[in-house]
């Protein structure tokens, strides 16, 4: 496996007490794989992520508890100096905010080119030459000239496809990217989409695609782990999520996607708001929301129970939701 997490925790300490971020993660993502990490805000998989990365605010956040294996390595023992290099060259980042990420008084082209000279030691002329084939590969129009251009003279989609490319720039093995089109309209989001997924497939990367969002997901996805209140609540290959949920949560996501063969019905929206990270709820976490949830949901917190041969579900009642 190219990236394994094993029982991650993190918390972080806030003025209401300690926020439990992540509490027991495991997930892995294979060269060549998408999985998709979804959930609402507050459910850690970003807290997840940048842990992965070394980029978790430390302090306010604590890691107490996991591995992160990359190539069967844990990234957590390393020194901040190793890890800045594996940050550099063999994973990298894509924001939802393309803006706040890039220098707004640098050009793109410049941008992309200190990637070369800061990192692969090039001369100026060969980093620009290598600027220009990046923004011909994240198929931007008129590279030689756009390059010479400021981030704000780019569309959103186009700055997203900028950031693309800075993160493609040293060919990394891994690429997480958190909330990549959430910022972008419908049409520039299935595009930037599209581009992510064929750069991934091209160069045999691990991607890791964090989103709220079920309904992009679905076309580039090989895996999805869903997660709620800091603990992965269903994993399963991406067309057997859809097919048949085997958690409430799941369901609930679902069943809140607009669908075009299904115009006129009402959209189900799962009733309340997902807990404070400083008070979950015993028992399984989404009980309070859940329409299945009897007396053992609020005193036994489900393991991830094991569906068939492929799948997990962190629900007590995972065949009643299954065969529903
Ligand atoms: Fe609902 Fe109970 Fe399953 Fe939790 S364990 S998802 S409360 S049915
Ligand atoms: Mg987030």
């Amino acid at each position: 496996m190219l990236l394994e997490v094993r029982d991650l925790h993190v918390e972080f300490r806030t003025r209401d007490g300690i926020a439990k971020a992540v509490n027991g993660v495991s997930y892995g993502v294979d060269a060549g794989r998408t999985l998709a990490v979804l959930g609402e805000s507050g459910s850690g998989k970003s807290v997840t992520a940048q842990t992965v990365m070394g980029i978790l605010d430390v302090p306010p956040g604590r890691i107490t508890g996991g591995e992160v294996l990359f190539e069967g390595r844990d990234l957590l023992k390393l020194k901040e100096e190793e890890r800045r290099t594996v940050r550099g060259a063999e994973m990298a980042m894509i924001f939802q905010d393309a803006l706040s990420s890039l220098n707004p008084v640098l050009t793109v082209g410049d941008q992309l080119a200190e990637m070369f000279t800061v990192h692969r030691g090039m001369s100026r002329r060969d980093a620009r030459a290598r600027a220009v084939e990046l923004m011909d590969r994240v198929r931007i129009p008129g590279a030689r000239e756009r390059v010479k251009q400021y981030p704000h003279q780019f569309s959103g989609g186009m700055r997203q496809r900028i950031m693309i490319a800075m993160a493609m720039a040293l060919e990394p093995k891994l690429i997480i990217a958190d909330e990549p089109t959430t910022a972008l309209d419908v049409t520039v989001q299935a595009q930037v989409m599209d581009l992510l997924a064929d750069l991934q497939r091209e160069y045999d990367m691990g991607l890791i695609l964090i989103t709220h969002d079920l309904g992009v997901v679905a076309d580039v996805a090989d895996e999805i782990a869903v997660m709620y209140a800091g603990r992965i609540v269903e994993t399963a290959p991406v067309h057997e999520i859809y097919k048949a949920p085997a958690h409430p949560y799941t369901r609930g996501l679902l069943d809140s996607i607009p669908r075009l063969d299904q115009k006129g019905r009402e959209l189900y929206a799962i009733k309340g708001l997902p807990p404070s990270l400083t008070a979950i709820p015993p028992g399984c976490a989404f009980h309070p929301r859940c329409p299945l949830a009897r007396d053992v949901c609020r005193t036994d917190e489900p393991p991830l129970y094991q569906v068939g041969d492929t799948r997990g579900s962190a629900c007590h009642f995972w065949r009643e939701c299954l065969h529903d």
